[in-house]
């Protein structure tokens, strides 16, 4: 895994019932300065429970943000130095890992607000400047997709339904979203959109049934917020666009 917001291995870590004194010393100052020599040698114990610790590797993976303190064996200087390195680093990085990168960091940018950058900063440890570099890369890569994937899409024009109906429920469906489907609500996964986000590309689920369709935007309703994913092809629904729905 690249990277645990939810920090699931807390339950296992060998920290817990220490007293906060030992990974939070007086004196540490401030990340971008050396600490005192009391705080350092605080530290040094509390780093040693670390290298004791079954989850130091996934530790030191989540918690490279975090401003003080010890984690995952580093002290908070110590993380610092490394976060100023990322960003020279990460142009090293095989495209593959930037855009795993870029497509974890995306989620907090496509929330409804938006995380701001310098709290995606504190959360992951990545810089604004680099987190949002990874998000347009990832975006670029998912539009480039998109475009490559329209190539092999052929499916019927969309048929529209009356404004509003059926109702969508208030509850979650198992899947990403309600569809409006032959009158009925469905529950469906979301596969792309046109550029112009009007209709959506949905697999929809009823009964024992499965099908792909192109569906207006109204007719979805999303049970949280999807990153774009543009679906260009030949033989989309334009000319089905501007008509109304059949009353
Ligand atoms: S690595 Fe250190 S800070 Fe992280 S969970 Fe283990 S003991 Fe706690």
């Amino acid at each position: 895994m690249l990277y645990d917001p939810e920090r699931r291995w807390w339950p296992q870590a060998a920290c817990r019932g220490h007293p906060p004194g030992e990974f939070f010393a007086d004196g540490g100052g401030t990340p971008d300065k050396p600490p005192s020599a009391d705080a350092q040698a605080l530290w040094n114990e509390a780093k040693k429970i670390c290298h004791g610790c079954p989850v130091m590797h996934q530790c030191r993976r989540d918690t490279l943000g975090e401003e003080y303190g010890v984690w995952g064996g580093y002290d908070q200087r110590e993380r610092y130095l490394i976060r100023q390195t990322l960003p020279k680093a990460a142009k090293k990085w095989p495209p593959e890992r930037r855009l795993a990168w870029g497509r974890a960091l995306s989620v907090y940018r496509d929330r409804d607000p938006a995380v701001p950058w310098i709290e995606i900063r504190r959360l992951t440890g990545v810089s604004a400047g680099l987190a949002e570099e990874l998000v347009t890369e990832w975006r670029a890569h998912l539009k480039a997709e998109g475009a490559r994937r329209a190539k092999i899409l052929s499916l019927p024009e969309p048929i529209p339904t009356r404004q509003g109906e059926p109702p969508f429920p208030e509850a979650r469906g198992r899947l990403d979203a309600w569809v409006r489907h032959n009158g009925l609500v469905a529950d469906g996964y979301y596969q792309g959109e046109t550029a112009d986000g009007l209709w959506l590309l949905m697999n929809v689920h009823s009964g024992k049934s499965r099908v792909r369709k192109w569906v207006r935007r109204e007719d979805v309703k999303f049970h949280d917020p999807k990153p774009a994913l543009i679906m260009e092809y030949e033989g989309r629904p334009d000319r089905a666009r501007d008509e109304e729905p059949a009353a």
